[in-house]
């Protein structure tokens, strides 16, 4: 019998119906299940204020959805432009909550 998923889809991203704009993205892996993606990077999140929003870091370490932990294998990869995030895209969003450590927040954007 499989190991029962600990995490899954809505524990780990934060669903969102928002279209936000996405500069580049990060590559993350996990060494246990071997699965691995991008995640997007909403403007302001790891591009060093470039622009218009003061800079905010992301996690080197995200949950996976087998219960254990992927890591950024990529570093920063910028896109050749900026664009809309489209539906399942997994990206971190800029946190507004203006808290002194607000760091990107892993989202997954659902269409309407
Ligand atoms: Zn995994």
């Amino acid at each position: 019998m499989n190991k029962p998923e600990i995490n899954n889809e809505q524990s780990i991203y934060r669903q969102s119906n928002n279209i936000v704009n996405v500069h580049g993205c990060m590559r993350y892996k996990c060494f246990h299940c071997g699965k691995s993606f991008s995640v997007f990077l909403e403007i302001g999140v790891e591009d060093d204020g470039r622009n218009g929003r003061p800079r905010q870091p992301c996690p080197m370490f995200i949950a996976c959805e087998c219960g254990e932990m992927m890591q950024d294998i990529s570093g920063y990869l910028p896109l050749p432009s900026i664009r809309e995030v489209l539906p399942n895209m997994k990206y971190f969003a800029y946190d507004n909550s203006k808290k002194e450590y607000a760091c990107g927040i892993i989202s997954i954007y659902k269409k309407g």
